[in-house]
């Protein structure tokens, strides 16, 4: 299958994974990228939703009147007021010959959901690159738990996120973890990719587990980072999470 990533907003990205003409789009905030990909040929096979925001889901309606009956799959969540199959853990689709797999996600949303096709791991604003989503409706056990159930896909799934946010958050992790060598290697990478007007993404979970603070909360210099956010040693995974979430959620570069 064949991805590629269409700018939405400031900074949000549909995703858009190919199987010759015919595709998925994942969280189309906004119609208008999409309506110019069918115009150079894109046939939208299906739309997968992560998590009700607007930025995520506000193009569909527009989408269903350019192409009434096209199946849209999505969480079971009423703020998400569209005709829809109501997928969540667990839940097995076959689109365009391949499987998709869909995984609870909770902790950005307490409905949040991802989608892993064929390598590519659609997380939405559970997990970014060098970062994760917000809690704002979630606790740090669920959220630590969703990203736990993340990191442990293959080491070469494609993480499609739902925010270029990556060079900010690579100065947090670099804050966390300034020692981390892979991690500055990553951002040398994102500033050249963001200077020739590339998406820094997709990257990988390998990538993602030797370079995410949020996914390093085990890893000694993290708890210590914690640990000297927090005035005292934290007690476990999820207090070095709860205090890394709530340093960033205030962090300026
Ligand atoms: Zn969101
Ligand atoms: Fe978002």
């Amino acid at each position: 299958m064949r991805l590629s990533a269409l700018p939405a907003f400031e900074d949000n990205y549909i995703w858009v994974l190919r199987e010759g003409r015919r595709a998925l789009v994942v969280d189309p905030g906004e119609a208008a990228p999409v309506l110019a990909a069918a115009a150079e040929g894109l046939e939208p096979a299906a739309i997968l939703l992560t998590h009700h925001h607007n930025d995520h889901i506000g193009g569909v309606h527009a989408l269903l009147e350019r192409w009434p009956g096209l199946p849209v799959f999505a969480p079971d969540d009423a703020r998400i007021d569209v005709e829809c199959e109501r997928v969540g853990e667990g839940s097995r689709l076959r689109l365009l010959d391949h499987g998709v797999e869909v995984m609870a996600v909770p902790g950005h949303t307490r409905s949040h959901i991802a989608y892993v096709v064929d390598g590519h791991l659609f997380c939405g604003d559970t997990l970014f690159s060098l970062g994760c989503g917000r809690l704002f409706e979630g606790t740090p056990v669920q959220m630590l738990e969703s990203l736990a159930k993340l990191a442990v896909l293959p080491a070469d799934t494609r993480v499609c996120c739902g925010h270029e946010y990556t060079r900010s958050n690579g100065a947090f992790a670099a804050a966390v973890e300034p020692g981390n060598a892979a991690l500055g290697a990553r951002r040398a990478e994102v500033e050249r990719l963001l200077a020739a007007g590339q998406p820094t993404l997709p990257s990988t979970l390998g990538s993602e587990r030797e370079c995410n603070p949020f996914l390093r909360c085990e890893v000694p210099a993290v708890r210590a980072a914690a640990a000297a956010r927090l005035g005292r040693e934290p007690a476990d995974a999820v207090e070095t999470f709860a205090a890394l979430r709530a340093w960033k959620d205030v962090f300026r570069a």
